[in-house]
């Protein structure tokens, strides 16, 4: 893209403030992290609840940035930069893409509906591609946000555009429909996501319908309600010439309709009758939501008039889409960022971003494929790959395929192979070690043979834990909090069980206040793994004192003892100011001073210039409990006394807080100047009415080992406590009670989940494996296991085992490698 900055002030109807209106912009960002943001960046600074862009500009200016676009100018960076001034950002990113779309006269699917947009959108460009130069969105860019940005991404060369727009209740689609324009309408599966969102289905279809304002056609399952809604859509927008292209199982009078379906080997078979004519198309595929997004291809396919021939080819060859980058764990201490499965430049763009954000290493390796459906000539796209290497300060290069090969000249430090097994021949040679590597391609150079070769081998059992949910609860509690009332995140317990580090990384960059850990120790790795935020210690020995101080810990003072022995050693220091934290016990009876301790706490303190109260705490016992929330009160009016008190006499004015998760979500009044959020960022709330708002965190996943039948009278596991009454089908998973599998979850009180189908956990669990019943399911060795996740869920399991999900979740042993992805 280039524009002129001139044409987006009265885009924005903004006020300017600077210096060059005559500068050219190339690139849009939103990301302060991103190392591709230079002088010809402009920068859109997004403000929501959560995470307020605003305070990194001052950072960006020092990087090269003189673009912003701001809701208003922050006082130290006044006259350091050219700023257009505007209400909302998010509205000015959306403007800028809606006026930049409409630059394009280009035709454009657009696709909604509840489920399958990103693999419908995913299958079209694969089935498109060899006839259109496409651009579409990246991965599953569709909300409010994403959209404007994979939009902004359209260039001259391309002549097909796909979209998918994703909402989550009433009054979005409209922002998104002038962005998108779709001439070509798809609505994909209309299930039960996002409900929450929507009064009943008929407000929901009618809210993505909105998408299609302008489309010429409009391709959908037929059904009642969305005919009916449809009728009433296009009385309200009426086009001339729209066609409604529809298909369904059952309706005759649709457009395309499915006589039969028949599955063998996992390949379904669809007679199908259009214009009167009778088809059989093969679906490399066998479960009904792949069969329906297929479906939904095929009538773009015949909406373009493609060949049956034609499109039985290409259907024959649509394949599994995976949709995230995965971090995984490589050889010789090496992270592996998998991206196996693309190779496009927007999408390069992308992962390039995430490599630096879950970089663990400084040094930085691409392993990059040809790229496909750039609409740049190769001389302009492989010139602009080597800028991104580049400003990415990636250390080298390896590139596979015989184009970007050809370019080798452009990218320093560079390697370059002919196809993925030259590479593997002589993959010995590159010695990869403590390096974070991006494994970029497009699905043809089978780069997932890379990744295996280069992933570290552990058992198969892995703790996946969803960043992208972590960012969405903490924004859900953060919401909750009045403003300038400061964040606590509790990350004890290596973040619940969920990995301490990744998420502390995480936490950092979305500007959480503190962090809270239980030991010296997880401090101390925490700090060692770069962590800048202040930490507070809840239960700091005496003995770890000296390394407190020496990482620079904040300790959490609770006794007159612990007191006197880190003024003890901080004298010794001379320390100045040192930030302690005084915890109060106000009912809780597990650490912290009584109101009988007050008044000597009070004399020790008084003129004390070693240590500074940065804050006073105290820890509620109730607050999940409406049964116990009269004691809650009490608690709060002595913390309000207690505090009061020291506030008073030592004339000081410290943070105060006392909520935890629940605490948030049912004491609103006593947020005090800060809060301490636990539980609830890992995805559970202890109230089942808030539970829907947030999102699933970890995912414990593993594999089945070996699969067999059994007779009638045979029996499974340790001391046959199961006894098969029929001819049963068992799977062995290769997790037990050594990786904090309970016990008591076993003989068929628990399952796992194994092809969305659950699996009744049969006979004990043993210390490293347990068996399911799988007599059901159609299902082989290698395939995967959910052993908790959506489907059980951590409450589930902690209901039928009498305990909590903290206890869950934080049992799963470390010996499960933990895997982060967005
Ligand atoms: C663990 C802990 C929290 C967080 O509690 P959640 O219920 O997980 O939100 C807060 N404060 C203290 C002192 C804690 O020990």
């Amino acid at each position: 893209m280039s524009i002129n900055l001139k044409n987006l002030i009265s885009v924005f109807n903004a006020e300017w403030t600077g210096s060059d209106t005559d500068t050219f912009i190339d690139h849009v960002s939103i990301d302060s992290r991103s190392l591709q943001n230079g002088s010809q960046t402009l920068f859109i600074a997004l403000s929501g609840v959560n995470n307020d862009a605003h305070l990194y500009i001052s950072e960006l200016i020092e990087k090269g940035v003189q673009n912003f676009v701001v809701q208003y100018i922050p006082e130290n960076v006044k006259g350091k930069a050219n700023f257009l001034v505007v209400k909302n950002t998010l509205k000015a990113l959306q403007e800028l893409a809606a006026y930049y779309r409409d630059l394009f006269d280009i035709p454009v699917i657009g696709l909604t509906g509840s489920n399958g947009k990103t693999i419908v959108k995913e299958w079209l460009n694969f089935l498109l591609s060899p006839d259109y130069n496409i651009i579409r969105s990246p991965k599953s860019y569709n909300s409010q946000v994403g959209v404007p940005l994979s939009v902004i991404a359209i260039n001259e060369k391309h002549n097909l555009g796909i979209f998918e727009a994703g909402i989550s209740t009433v009054n979005e689609m409209v922002n998104l429909e002038k962005i998108i324009k779709p001439s070509i309408g798809v609505l994909t599966s209309i299930g039960s996501a996002h409900d929450e969102g929507f009064e009943n289905a008929e407000q929901k279809i009618k809210e993505k319908l909105q998408l299609f304002k302008k489309s010429k056609v409009i391709v959908y399952q037929k059904n009642k309600l969305v005919d009916q809604c449809l009728a009433d859509f296009c009385a309200e927008y009426p086009l001339p010439e729209r066609t409604l292209f529809s298909w369904s199982f059952t309706d005759d009078l649709a457009s395309v309709y499915i006589l039969k379906k028949e599955t063998q080997d996992d390949i379904t078979t669809i007679q199908y009758q259009y214009n009167d004519e009778i088809f059989n198309l093969e679906i490399p595929f066998s479960d009904s939501a792949s069969i329906e997004n297929t479906i939904s291809c095929l009538l773009v396919l015949l909406y373009f008039k493609y060949d049956f021939e034609v499109i039985q080819s290409r259907v024959k060859l649509l394949y599994p889409v995976e949709m995230r980058l995965e971090v995984k764990n490589g050889i010789h201490n090496c992270s592996l960022i998998d991206d196996s499965y693309s190779s496009d430049f927007q999408s390069l763009k992308i992962a390039l971003d995430f490599l630096e954000s879950q970089k663990k290493n400084a040094s930085k390796t691409v392993i990059l494929s040809d790229i496909f459906q750039s609409g740049f000539s190769n001389e302009e796209l492989y010139s602009k790959v080597s800028q991104l290497i580049s400003d990415n300060k990636i250390h080298r290069v390896i590139g596979i395929g015989p184009t970007i090969s050809s370019f080798k000249d452009k990218f320093a430090n560079s390697t370059m192979f002919q196809n993925t097994a030259d590479f593997i021949n002589e993959i010995e040679r590159f010695d990869f070690n403590n390096e974070t590597i991006l494994i970029k391609g497009a699905r043809s150079f089978q780069f997932e043979e890379i990744v295996s070769l280069l992933e570290e081998k552990t058992h198969e059992t892995v703790l996946e834990i969803n960043l992208d949910a972590i960012t969405h609860n903490f924004n859900y509690f953060k919401s909750k909090l009045k403003p300038d009332v400061k964040m606590m995140v509790m990350v004890k317990a290596f973040g619940y069980g969920n990995g301490g580090l990744e998420i502390a990384k995480l936490l950092e960059h979305h500007k959480v206040n503190y962090l809270g850990v239980a030991f010296a120790d997880e401090g101390i790795s925490l700090k060692n793994g770069g962590i800048k935020l202040p930490i507070m210690v809840l239960n700091p020995e005496s003995t770890s004192f000296p390394s407190i101080i020496q990482y620079q810990l904040e300790p959490e003072i609770y006794s007159l003892k612990g007191l006197n022995a880190f003024l003890k050693i901080a004298r010794e220091k001379n320390l100045k100011d040192y930030p302690i934290h005084i915890k109060m016990d106000t009912g809780m009876h597990r650490l912290g001073f009584e109101n009988n301790t007050i008044d000597e706490l009070i004399a020790t303190l008084k003129g004390n210039s070693t240590v500074r109260v940065q804050s006073i705490l105290s820890h509620l016992a109730t607050s999940d409990d409406p049964q116990y929330f009269d004691f809650v009160r009490q608690q709060i009016a002595l913390f309000e006394k207690l505090s009061s008190k020291l506030m008073t006499e030592l004339n000081i004015n410290p943070i105060r807080h006392t909520l935890n998760t629940s605490g948030i979500s049912n004491f609103p009044d006593a947020q005090y100047n800060m809060v301490r959020l636990g539980i609830g960022l890992y995805g559970v709330s202890n109230d089942p009415a808030e539970q829907k708002y947030l999102e699933n965190v970890g995912t414990l996943k593993s594999i089945i080992s070996q699969v067999r039948t059994i007779p009638a009278g045979d029996s499974v596991g340790y001391g046959r406590r199961f006894m098969a009454d029929r001819e049963t089908k068992i799977a062995t998973i290769p997790i037990g009670y050594a990786d904090g599998i309970a016990r008591l979850w076993g003989n068929e009180v628990g399952y796992v989940t194994i092809k969305n189908q659950k699996a009744k956990i049969v006979g004990s669990v043993c210390m490293d494996m347990l068996m399911v019943n799988v007599s059901h399911i159609d299902c082989k060795e290698g395939d995967s296991v959910i052993i908790f996740g959506e489907s059980p869920t951590v409450i589930e399991m902690a209901a039928a085992l009498k305990t909590i999900p903290y206890e869950i979740m934080t049992s799963i042993s470390q010996r499960v490698k933990r895997v982060f992805f967005r």
